[in-house]
């Protein structure tokens, strides 16, 4: 086949690939894009601050399925996954748009329950619905959602500057939102075969309640605050661990070695993972959607948040050449693989 004719399968690009190939044919033109494609946000400069913006589609049946995710949780969650954009770029949220695409299934009613959500996500994130777009659509539900920040030029924290032994933390645990979306496909498929079972939920309340209504660390935001304290690099974890991992090393020209029993397991996650067969430690590292917050920070200033309850040290930056790695329970060494979700 000729060049002109070839045809590339996104998949082989992965999406990665292609938003890589799409930013190398643009530039930036306006010196007020301080940083473009390739972070949690975009920085544009504005006066002695800056502005950070990000945004965020959810697709039905990609992102979410109707069958056990209720639309107020919906409306939550796709305030919830962009804030967190803007918190992991160490900065407070402030505006929102929201734009729907609706096929006829939908009636008030439900975009009405939808928006209870945001309305709650509002209130809990301190952000203002400004505008956003409503469109038909043939099938399914389509949602994007826009979040504009600020910070403080001096303070924004971006992928890239993460130094050597600096330490690597997280916030909260890990694993759980993938777990509890495992929990509600079985339940899934149990109702569809015998649709008078009713799901009883309430033994997976907590990792159920992680995969459809999470929260942005916005705490952990204005604890570092309180401290003083800048992270030297951060990114939220929507994708899973590993591969956020990845980006933080490959944007600060960095290796990584983690410690497995560091990494941070709720029990009932632990314990769905085996009643699953599957391994803890994997679904820590590539179960997605946990957006909790992941960074680096300075040894020195280690010392200051080392007493915080809800954030774990679970390994350091290293040399480059030594890659990504993770020190096992068993004390061998393996190589980290930045699964992520794949949505091609
Ligand atoms: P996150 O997981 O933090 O939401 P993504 O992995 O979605 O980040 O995106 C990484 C970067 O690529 C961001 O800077 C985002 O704005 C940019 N990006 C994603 N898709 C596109 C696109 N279709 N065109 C231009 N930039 C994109
Ligand atoms: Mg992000």
């Amino acid at each position: 086949m000729s060049e002109e004719n070839k045809r590339t399968e996104i998949g082989e690009l992965g999406e990665f690939g292609l938003i890589n190939q799409i930013s190398k044919k643009f530039e930036n033109k306006n010196s007020s894009t301080l940083i473009g494609i390739g972070d949690d946000a975009a920085v544009i400069e504005s006066g002695d601050k800056v502005k950070l913006l990000s945004t965020d589609m959810l697709v039905e049946g990609v992102h979410f399925d109707l069958s056990y995710m209720p639309l107020q949780h919906l409306g939550y969650k796709s305030v919830a996954v962009n804030v967190s954009d803007i918190a992991a770029m160490n900065g407070k949220p402030q505006q929102i748009t929201v734009s729907l695409g609706l096929s006829n299934r939908f009636s008030v009613e439900a975009v009405e329950a939808f928006y209870e959500g945001v309305r709650f996500a509002c209130e809990d994130f301190a952000v203002d619905l400004v505008g956003g777009d409503t469109t038909s659509s043939p099938t399914g539900l389509i949602i994007s959602v826009s979040v504009i920040g600020e910070s403080p030029k001096d303070k924004v924290v971006y992928r890239k500057n993460a130094e050597e032994k600096d330490i690597i933390c997280v916030t909260g645990d890990l694993g759980g939102a993938l777990m509890g979306l495992q929990v509600l496909e079985r339940e899934k498929e149990v109702f569809k075969t015998n649709p008078d079972m009713q799901p009883d939920l309430t033994e997976y309340e907590y990792i159920v309640k992680r995969q459809l209504k999470p929260t942005a660390r916005m705490d952990l935001i204005f604890e570092l605050e309180e401290l003083g304290v800048i992270p030297t690099a951060m990114i939220d974890v929507s994708d899973g661990l590993a591969s956020e991992l990845f980006h933080i090393a490959t944007q600060s020209q960095l290796g990584v070695t983690i410690y497995e029993d560091k990494l941070p397991i709720d029990q009932m996650t632990y314990n769905t993972a085996v009643e699953f067969k599957l391994d803890p430690a994997t679904c820590a590292l590539n179960g997605g959607e946990d957006y909790e917050l992941l960074f680096t920070i300075s040894q020195s200033d280690f010392e200051k948040i080392k007493n915080l309850p809800d954030v774990s040290a679970i390994g350091y930056m290293d040399k480059q050449e030594n890659g990504l790695k993770m020190v096992t329970k068993g004390g061998n060494t393996v190589p980290l693989e930045a699964q992520g979700w794949k949505h091609f």
